[in-house]
């Protein structure tokens, strides 16, 4: 399939990829990976031929390996590789993504698990609900998902196929799905938080959603969502001019959308400089690749509506002392959007934590990379087993 042929390496890729592994003592690469797998351990496993190896290594650091392969920057493990230093870094999320894709053995990973005693409820299945669910269970917890939709992914589920086709999600959960401490109960909305308490020794939330921040600017009220565009692109399907506001994954993800649905024109606008966007290079140049332009240096000023049509008012910035500052009379107007999606971080809800309800992911931290809502989920899990195993006296 062409779509999968950009997504996995081939088997010369890959080849030629992990032979290029420096095996550094340091491991930069794990270090710098919020859930902490290790990229050396698995290339060396692949070099030696031992696939099935490989892929266990991955799954034991992060249950969601093979989309975390597919949707990871490049400002983790890419960042701290030494080999860039000779050359370029290795492209270890995409090495990541193609073990995954061929030397996962679901059936001789399975392990029974000794029960803990602890029984644990999580709310949401989105990454870090499903990665706490999987270390809970793992390390002997008992653990009931509530998931309000009608399927798990959260919102992984907003990432377009081309990025994530929406199988590699099942594909990943399913490899820790037949623990048999989980249940999970899809399109199971919990409205009491607090009132599991009664029948859980924890609650873990993970809720995800923060709120869209604001703009600030007159007119905010004429711009959709990315999580409103994301969720439901066939209902805002234009063959006109899309503005997307914003500099991150979830930008270019809907300037992709916008794109596939028949968008003629599609231009993202960056508060600073195109090298300062929070997305990898290969999605930079999938971005050009897609004719989809990229104005930096370039804010939001006002949204207004002419007709069925929406304005857009936008100013340059420049850096003063670091510090970027709009200039002055520079402010044009920009007309016949069919769409502007305001694309920008969300900000986590103000939480009301308590000792048994632990909240993890973006609603505890604000919008974050996939890899980092894993990194929460599993970190907290962990925290609950040790003291489990080890009570503080
Ligand atoms: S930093 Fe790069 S070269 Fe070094 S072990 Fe990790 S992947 Fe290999």
């Amino acid at each position: 399939m062409a779509e999968n042929k950009k997504l996995y390496l081939n088997k010369a890729q890959l080849k030629a990829e992990v032979d290029r592994c420096l095996n550094c003592k340091t491991q930069p690469c794990m270090q710098a990976c919020p859930t902490h797998c290790n990229p050396r351990e698995f290339i060396e496993y692949t070099k030696n031929g031992e696939g099935a190896k490989a892929a266990a290594s991955i799954i034991r650091d992060n249950i969601l390996g093979q989309t975390c392969g597919l949707v990871c920057p490049d400002k983790f493990c890419m960042k701290a590789c030494l080999r860039a230093k000779l050359d370029f870094a290795i492209n270890i999320p995409k090495v990541q993504a193609t073990i995954l894709e061929n030397y996962r053995q679901n059936e001789g990973e399975y392990q029974e698990v000794k029960e803990n005693g602890l029984k644990v409820a999580v709310i949401g299945a989105g990454p870090a609900g499903l990665a706490a669910a999987a270390k809970l269970a793992e390390g002997g917890c008992k653990v009931d998902i509530f998931e309000k939709q009608n399927c798990i992914g959260g919102a992984l589920n907003l990432i377009p196929s081309n990025r994530l086709p929406k199988e590699v999600v099942q594909k990943d959960w399913g490899y820790v799905f037949n623990r048999k401490l989980v249940t999970l109960n899809l399109n199971a909305e919990v409205k009491d938080i607090k009132s599991l308490t009664a029948d859980y020794d924890y609650v873990f939330v993970a809720k995800g959603e923060p709120h869209v921040s604001s703009l600030g600017i007159e007119g905010e009220e004429y711009a959709l969502s990315y999580m409103e565009y994301l969720r439901y692109p066939e209902k805002y399907v234009t063959d006109g001019k899309v503005a997307i506001i914003g500099g991150g994954n979830v930008a270019a993800d809907c300037a992709f959308t916008a794109k596939m649905q028949g968008a003629k024109e599609v231009e993202i606008f960056v508060r600073r400089r195109s090298s300062n966007m929070r997305i990898s290079k290969d999605e930079y140049m999938e971005l050009v690749e897609n004719n989809i332009d990229v104005t930096s240096m370039t804010s939001p000023e006002k949204i207004e509506q002419s007709g069925s049509l929406l304005d857009l008012y936008v100013h340059k910035n420049e850096f003063v002392d670091d510090k970027l500052v709009p200039v002055k009379d520079t402010t044009i107007k920009l007309g016949g959007f069919s769409l502007i999606i305001k694309a920008i971080g969300g900000k986590a809800d103000s939480l009301d934590e308590e000792e048994k309800i632990i909240y993890i992911g973006d609603c505890k931290h604000g919008a974050s990379t996939v890899v980092e809502a894993v990194a929460s989920g599993k970190q907290a899990a962990e925290r609950i087993i040790l003291n489990q195993k080890f009570p503080e006296s």
